[in-house]
């Protein structure tokens, strides 16, 4: 039954093979016998998990479809969510229950979603590893020595290792599609925008974006679906019409124009992988798609931009954490600036209190044209990139992460090491544009992923194309050894 994507748990409860409660009761059990060694959950909702199932089975008994209806999902555990731990990874949250459910959370509940608990994550969504939560770091099914990527390493791991269909997970610079690459995944980061960031703690406001991880495209669409859409409690929410993103899924690919920027074949990428790309290429080309070489000249700016924006965001989102409102207080506080000073210390871990200065650094007085100004100004020209190759092209195709799943602990003495391998993902957090890793094959037995970015708002047609490339490789179909 584990073994079952989301458009065959929908078939199956639709054709009575099944019901929710059956199915939530084995992946429970599943969870609880293997996730020990993966630690990708933090916390397991089993009574409202059971209680989310009867009442779909309830709801289709009455009459009613829809395929979430009884589906298992969790989300990553920065989605808040009403009365149940929402911890964002860190010790700062570890008391926190959410007082309300994020918009995601409501709306895939209303759709019939069943939670089987929240999923493990690198600390305030700081990270590409899983390696800084404070629950400890999240395994790779593929291989327990390395790490699953991160942010949503926990929802990736939980997902690849069968242990449920689907989970919400959210990007900010790649932490939907580099996991999603390192676990074999698929992994769509929407448009800024079309997914509400209402009830999601937020890491770099300008920047997160909420979204599927799961097996298939097929998969992706049906979760998205579920996710997406206006909200008036989100004022950067969009309101524009959602598409049947199932429905696109099997359009021709026939004169489809993907490019495929000069500049990601640079010295950085594993040539291993940057094969795998070649022949996802030429896979694409077998089903009609032209290929077409351009250029995305401001990509080498983007990391330094990045990582002063999404820390400067970091260092004004996290300053609500003071011990006062939320979360963790230190024992026996002086006065109030010891309150600050104590819970803030022992509430964050390394990373994130690394960001939280540098970012401060770059806000302040003297520095804020040097460094922050200048990095908006980058982000603009990686836009224009962006809107000058669309021009000429549908969809930019790549490599998702220049190498495979690292050892766990092998870039935790070096930060900036663990920076640079988010180079082909934020570039479209900064433009705020849609991206989707696929598997595409693998490298000494990791995952590899190809990613695919679109023009704002075409969420469909990335679903479109990995659906049909899906149709025609099976890389995404392997399991891992022992899952
Ligand atoms: N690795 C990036 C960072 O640490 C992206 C994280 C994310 O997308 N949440 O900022």
């Amino acid at each position: 039954m584990h073994q079952m994507t989301l458009a065959e748990i929908a078939r199956g409860l639709a054709d009575k093979k099944f019901s929710s409660e059956e199915l939530t009761k084995v992946l429970l059990a599943r969870i609880t016998q293997l996730d020990p060694q993966l630690n990708s959950f933090i916390s397991l909702t089993q009574e409202l998990a059971l209680e989310q199932a009867k009442a779909a089975d309830a709801r289709r008994a009455n009459g009613e479809s829809g395929a979430l209806l009884g589906a298992p999902i969790a989300h990553k555990d920065l989605f808040c969510t009403l009365g149940i731990r929402t911890s964002c990874g860190s010790k700062m949250l570890d008391n926190f229950k959410a007082p309300y459910d994020a918009t995601v959370v409501a709306k895939l509940a209303a759709a019939g979603a069943v939670t089987l608990g929240k999923t493990n994550m690198d600390e305030f969504a700081m990270g590409s590893a899983n390696e800084s939560s404070w629950y400890g770091a999240v395994k790779n099914p593929w291989n327990l020595e390395h790490v699953p990527g991160g942010s949503s390493g926990g929802s990736a791991a939980a997902v690849a290792a069968r242990l449920l269909p689907a989970a919400t997970a959210t990007d900010t610079g790649g932490s939907i599609r580099q996991p999603a690459a390192f676990t074999n995944l698929t992994g769509l980061k929407p448009t800024y925008g079309r997914v509400s960031r209402w009830g999601m703690i937020a890491y770099a406001s300008s920047l997160d974006q909420g979204g599927p991880l799961a097996r298939t495209a097929e998969d992706c669409a049906i979760l998205l679906q579920g996710m997406a859409g206006f909200d008036q409690n989100d004022s950067t929410s969009i309101d524009e019409p959602v598409p049947d993103y199932s429905a696109s899924l099997g359009d021709s690919l026939q004169g489809l124009r993907i490019g495929v920027p000069k500049e990601y074949f640079s010295a950085g990428l594993d040539p291993r992988i940057a094969e795998l790309i070649q022949n996802s290429i030429k896979e694409l080309q077998k089903l009609g798609a032209v290929i077409k070489e351009i250029s995305l000249p401001n990509m080498q700016h983007a990391i330094p931009a990045y990582y002063v924006i999404a820390p400067a965001e970091a260092s004004s989102n996290l300053s609500r954490f003071d011990g006062v409102r939320f979360g963790h207080r230190c024992e026996n506080p002086e006065n109030l600036i010891d309150l600050y000073k104590r819970s803030r210390g022992e509430g964050f871990g390394t990373e994130v209190q690394r960001r939280i200065m540098v970012g401060a650094y770059a806000l302040s007085a003297g520095y804020y044209d040097a460094y922050y100004l200048k990095a908006q100004k980058i982000r603009r020209l990686v836009k224009n990139d962006f809107m000058a190759a669309f021009n000429e092209v549908d969809i930019i195709l790549g490599p998702t992460t220049p190498n495979p799943a690292w050892k766990l602990g092998a870039k935790n003495s070096d930060p900036v090491a663990a920076y640079l391998e988010d180079v082909y993902t934020i570039t479209a957090n900064l433009a705020g544009l849609p991206g989707l890793s696929m598997p595409a094959g693998f490298v000494d037995g990791l995952p590899v992923g190809v990613q695919l970015l679109a023009p704002y708002f075409q969420e469909g047609r990335l679903l479109n194309v990995a659906h049909q490339y899906q149709l025609h490789t099976d890389w995404h179909t392997r399991t891992p050894l022992g899952f």
